[in-house]
This record gives C-alpha cells, structure tokens and sequence, in this order.
C-alpha cells in the first residue's frame, strides 16, 4: 500500500467521494480515499437522492445549484449511471404564513438565474393528480422545474470514478484505526493495511466521525439520531 500522500480523505460516502473528486479537479490528484468496507456503505446508499434548488439562502443555494448541474452532467463525464431524472418539484403552502415563504423562496431563487414559480391549486393538481388538494388545503405551491432526484450510490461512484480518471486513488476493505500528528505538522493515518504519511486528513466518516475525530484527539459534537422513511 502507497504511504504517502497529499490528502487522506476517510470515508468513502458521497461527503468522501465529492472532497476527493473536487481535490483533484483543483489539480490535486496526489490524494487517497480509504474506506473500511465498500463505497457508498455508509449513509449514502439509502438517501432519498432528492436534488433540490429551492433554498431560501444565497450561498447554500449556490451550492445546491452546483450539485444539481453535477449530478445532471456527471454521469456523461464519467459513463458512470446515476440515473438523473428531472421531474422538477413542489412546495405546498397551506397558509397565507407558508405562502410568505414561498413568494420568499421563489424570490431567493430567481435570483440565483434559476427557474422558479408560484402556481395554485389546479396546477398543483395538474402536476401531481394522485394528491388531494382539498383535503391537505392548498393554497399554492412554489414550482422548481429544474429539480429531481438521483440514486446517491450512483452519484458517490461517479464522483470516486471521476477523481480515479484524474489520477487520485481508492482503497476500500480498509479501517483507519488512529490519526497521530507529527511534529513537522504531516499526519499518520493509520490503517488495517498500513500507515500513510499525509499533509492534510479529512474526516469523512459520516455517523463514525465522532470515534474518527477522537483518533486525534478532538471531541466532536457529533450524534447519530435514528429518522423515518416516508
Ligand atoms: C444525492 C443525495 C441525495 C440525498 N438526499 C437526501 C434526502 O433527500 N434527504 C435526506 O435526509 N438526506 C439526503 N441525503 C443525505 C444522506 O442521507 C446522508 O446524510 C449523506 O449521504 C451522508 O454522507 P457521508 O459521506 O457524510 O456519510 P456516509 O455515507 O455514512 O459515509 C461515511 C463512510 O465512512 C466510512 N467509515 C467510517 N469510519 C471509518 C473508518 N474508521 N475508516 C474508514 N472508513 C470509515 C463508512 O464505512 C462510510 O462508508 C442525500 C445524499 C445524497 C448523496
């Protein structure tokens, strides 16, 4: 196993596969993944995978308008699926409260140079027969056209596959069990395989990050919670 490297990059999760996959863009390809099973095992694989440009604020918006346009062209620059499908999306509002917010959200959008629109009720219905309009009191909705959803295990081995084609590398079926800081400021990534000598580590590790940051000896305030499916 390689034992330097640039970047270790811990976790192999869409967050692991986008910081790897972004470094290298950036020219940095002298950088490592390592991920203690398989890519995507994590949190990842079982995300919804709704893309979504409707957001209120101008730079978490940014980056969701980012994403969107990643996820739509990824899979021509990499021939890896990631089965994009564009059937844009809706945000009801079932009080004149709800359609503040919305007119707010639009406004937050269109400003951004996206697509964005208020519709009412019959459009809604238009779009989406199966949904009972009447019952769950409608009064409008904020139309997003340019949304839709991906499959996250798609999106996180397109983007580890893109980083590969620049020249960065993956090492699965590998734990990392300790990050030890030198006195030169490098770091050791220790790992089932070996250790890797590093300028910069990143803790990737999803719900792990806490037991990944105190190899280091910090103290995350990081919690797994347990949510529902819909
Ligand atoms: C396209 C997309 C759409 C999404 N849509 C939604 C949505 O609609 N709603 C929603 O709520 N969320 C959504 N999400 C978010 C998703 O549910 C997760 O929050 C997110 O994917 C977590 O990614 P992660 O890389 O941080 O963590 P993870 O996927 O959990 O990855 C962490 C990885 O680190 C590895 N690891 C841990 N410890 C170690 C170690 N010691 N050594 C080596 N490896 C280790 C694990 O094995 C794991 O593979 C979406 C995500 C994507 C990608």
């Amino acid at each position: 196993m390689r034992t330097h490297a640039r970047v270790v990059v811990i976790g192999g999760g869409n967050m692991g596969a986008g910081v790897l996959y972004h470094l290298a863009k950036e020219g940095w390809s002298d950088c490592v993944l390592v991920e203690k099973a398989e890519l995507t095992s994590g949190a990842t694989w079982h995300a919804a995978g709704l893309v979504s440009r409707m957001v209120g604020g101008y730079s978490l918006g940014s980056m969701h308008d980012y994403a969107v346009d990643l996820y739509k062209s990824i899979e021509a620059e990499t021939e890896q699926a990631v089965s994009w499908h564009g059937c844009g999306s809706l945000r009801v509002a079932t009080s004149p409260d709800h359609m503040d917010w919305i007119n707010h959200v639009r406004d937050a959008v269109l400003a951004r140079g996206q697509a964005a629109e208020i519709i009412g009720p019959d459009e809604v219905k238009a779009l989406n027969p199966l949904y009972d309009i009447e019952a769950a009191g409608v009064l409008g909705a904020l139309y997003t056209p340019d949304d839709g959803h991906v499959d996250p295990a798609g999106t996180c081995f397109a983007m580890t596959k893109g980083a590969r084609q620049m020249g960065a590398d993956v090492i699965r079926q590998c734990r990392v069990t300790g990050v030890n800081q030198l006195p030169s400021g490098e770091w050791d990534v220790v790992t089932e395989q070996g250790t890797i000598r590093a300028e910069h580590v990143v803790n990737a590790a999803g719900y792990h990050a806490r037991q990944v940051g105190a190899f280091a000896g910090l103290d995350l305030p990081i919690t797994t919670m347990q949510h529902h499916y819909v």
